[in-house]
């Protein structure tokens, strides 16, 4: 699970903020890595299949072993690497759609859905049942090599917390330019912000800032 470690071995990289402020689900950090891709630069954190294990590396999400297949998987065949890191971004833009349209009680596409349902049936292939101590959870087959592979943790995370109860836990950041997703986990159901020292505070100051002006007025 991803946390403050997970921003220790990310330090440097340009995702490293999808580990320093959390969202509580592997998904959801993931849906987190298209923030900058999503704004004014539109510059992308996982900016190729490279990226993409060294992220899911980083989050605990496969195994340094696994890491090493996909990475010499990805040497052999650097095209459908491309294209499979092509779909993972696809994905990730798919399912923040389908979750923002949640935090707004907008519509959600269909064809959004059916990304999702699409990457699903593929990575089913590459998941295996595994006991975790109080009971099974699906993982990555620790042999598998095709670079799909790469999805299934993703696209696993995705699945299980769409068809939770945490759904309505789930929250977007206050601050309208972010689009940081989390599960709210506080007791009072409270959390509005990715960040109180980032968000919070800017949305303080521009308040602070229009209140000023129309009292100037
Ligand atoms: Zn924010």
């Amino acid at each position: 699970m991803a946390g403050s470690t997970a921003f220790q071995r990310a330090r440097g990289k340009p995702y490293a903020e999808t580990f320093r402020c959390p969202g509580g689900a592997l998904c959801l950090d993931f849906c987190n890595s298209g923030q900058s891709a999503r704004g004014p630069s539109g510059a992308e954190w996982i900016a190729g299949f490279p990226e993409l294990i060294d992220w899911l590396e980083a989050a605990e999400a496969i195994t340094r072993g696994q890491a090493a297949r996909l990475r010499r998987a990805a040497a052999a065949s650097p095209r459908a690497a491309a294209q499979v890191w092509g779909r993972a971004i696809k994905f990730r833009e798919a399912l923040f759609r389908v979750l923002n349209a949640r935090t707004e009680g907008g519509a959600i596409a269909r064809e959004d859905l059916s990304i999702v349902e699409a990457e699903h049936a593929r990575a089913v292939s590459f998941a295996r049942l595994a006991w975790t101590g109080d009971g099974y959870s699906w993982s990555l087959d620790p042999s598998a090599e095709s670079l799909d592979a790469a999805l299934q943790p993703l696209v696993e995370s995705a699945v299980s917390l769409l068809t939770s109860a945490k759904m309505e836990r789930l929250r977007r950041c206050g601050n309208s330019t972010c689009y940081w997703l989390f599960i709210d986990e506080t007791k009072n159901h409270s959390r509005r912000w990715c960040e109180m020292a980032s968000c919070g505070n800017v949305v303080k100051v521009r308040r602070h800032r229009e209140k000023a002006r129309s009292a100037a007025h």
